[in-house]
């Protein structure tokens, strides 16, 4: 029965798998403001979504469509970063900005060329491996 009730938990749980994998994100800011230069959104597609976003939430009043990548999508930028790539109101900045690269997202993740960050995505071997209780056994050990 509790073999049951745990395999029953265990699918239930399997569905909540791909929200609990995080990226796992390591380096440092270089501070040479590429992404405040070169943002996208992900759910903007005219500058009537744009200008309604801005009138929704008025701290985007500070972003501009910078222009269009090679696929039509918008590039964005912040007229607060300087010519230096350094944030001008940086005490101020947005919540998204103080959490820039984002620990957890839903698509795949990829930053700017040169960025001091690093993205390593995990798989689900790794996630696995993590909560093996033999996580901490060297190869030799297995070996033995
Ligand atoms: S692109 Fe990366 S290194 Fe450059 S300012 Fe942004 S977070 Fe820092
Ligand atoms: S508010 Fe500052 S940190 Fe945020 S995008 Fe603008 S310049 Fe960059």
């Amino acid at each position: 029965m509790l073999k049951l009730i745990k395999s029953i938990i265990y699918e239930y749980l399997s569905y909540f798998v791909p929200e609990k994998i995080s990226y796992e994100i390591t380096g440092h800011c270089k501070k040479c403001g590429k992404c405040c230069n070169y943002m996208y959104s992900m759910d903007t597609y005219t500058e009537e979504e744009f200008k309604f976003m801005q009138k929704l939430f008025p701290a985007y009043k500070r972003f501009y469509i910078k222009g269009k990548d090679e696929e039509g999508n918008f590039i964005f930028a912040c007229k607060l970063v300087t010519p230096e790539g350094l944030c001008s109101d940086y005490k101020h900045r947005l919540r998204m900005c103080r959490n820039y690269p984002a620990k957890r997202i839903f698509y795949p993740a990829k930053l700017h060329e040169g960025c001091g960050y690093k993205v390593n995505i995990k798989s689900f071997e790794d996630y696995l491996k993590e909560k093996s209780p033999d996580k901490n056994k060297t190869t030799a050990d297995n070996h033995n």
